[in-house]
């Protein structure tokens, strides 16, 4: 059995395609564009070049992008006074604040700085906690971008075995958080799991979110499984690829994603309708 190729590429071009629409509508009807402010701090190349890619997505959706850099060197109360002016400003509708942050900069307060209203990115405590409780607000964008995969399959959610495995706050418990909504039984996996090949054989859906190239052997995966591979790992020869040994894992899934053109583009999708959907609540509030 080869599985079949989840293409994240198309799926995140149908995507920007309807929100490109969605967003026209709202700029007619309000009279003005939504707006991401996007934060920059420091000099990481990585970092550069994520951002001019959101925000050229950005303009090609027709949303407004406000762009502050800072140097490497820049204090937390300079970070800071950026967020506030950018909470302040009602041209704003979402804020990115590109991460990591250079040393010496305390993420968590600062990301804890935005409003929630504007927290395009879903990471502040607030909407984490929304999340947790089921209540609507931002949900971070690759693991939204992740669910819209798993049901580009077909396959059933609810009742489904799903392992995820890593636990950050920016992918691997906000998945696992969502996955359950949809009433999956979630099992999540850390580096402290024990037996790790035999749960991950238990999935029906595996969402690897690791950042260790091709960990998950294709030998563990159950055969039919979906398998979603958010990591993006450089491997010696400076190729991409991801936390999942696709060439094997292929073999046994039904459906699985490819890096590059998997999760990857789908994150960027997910969060031009984060900063939308921020516009429109700001609009009818
Ligand atoms: P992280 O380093 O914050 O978390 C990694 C998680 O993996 C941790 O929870 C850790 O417990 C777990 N882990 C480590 N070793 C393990 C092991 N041996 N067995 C099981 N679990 C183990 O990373 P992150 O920010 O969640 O990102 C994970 C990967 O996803 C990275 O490769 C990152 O580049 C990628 N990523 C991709 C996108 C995208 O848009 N495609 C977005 C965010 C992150």
């Amino acid at each position: 059995m080869t599985a079949q190729i989840i293409d994240g590429k198309a799926i995140a071009k149908e995507c920007r395609k309807a929100l490109k629409g969605r967003v026209k509508e709202f700029s007619e009807q309000y009279g003005h564009a939504p707006g991401l402010g996007v934060i920059l701090v420091g000099e990481d190349p990585a970092s550069a070049v994520y951002v001019r890619n959101k925000e050229k997505a950005c303009a090609r959706a027709g949303i407004a992008s406000f762009h502050h850099d800072l140097p490497i060197t820049a204090t937390q109360e300079q970070v800071a006074k950026i967020i506030d002016e950018m909470n302040a400003d009602s041209r704003v509708h979402g804020i990115l604040l590109q991460l990591p942050l250079p040393k010496g900069l305390d993420e968590q307060a600062m990301l804890a700085r935005i409003h929630p209203d504007k927290d395009a990115d879903g990471f502040h405590p607030i909407n984490a906690g929304y999340l947790a409780v089921g209540k609507d607000g931002y949900v971070p964008c690759t693991p939204k971008g992740v669910m819209t995969l798993i049901a580009s399959t077909g396959q059933p959610i609810e009742g489904a075995h799903a392992v995820v495995i890593g636990r950050s706050n920016i992918v691997g418990k906000p998945q696992a958080q969502l996955l359950l909504q949809k009433n999956a039984t979630v099992t999540i996996c850390h580096s402290r799991t024990k037996n790790l090949a035999e749960v991950v054989g238990l999935g029906d859906i595996v969402v690897a979110a690791v950042g260790r190239p091709e960990m998950v052997k294709g030998e563990w995966i159950k055969k039919g499984a979906v398998v979603i591979d958010v990591g993006i790992n450089r491997r010696d020869d400076g190729t991409l690829c991801g936390d999942v040994e696709f060439e094997t894992a292929k073999e046994r899934a039904g459906w699985i994603t490819p890096v590059p053109g998997g999760v990857g583009p789908m994150t960027i999708a997910m969060l031009l309708e984060n900063t939308l959907e921020g516009a429109i609540r700001a609009a009818t509030r």
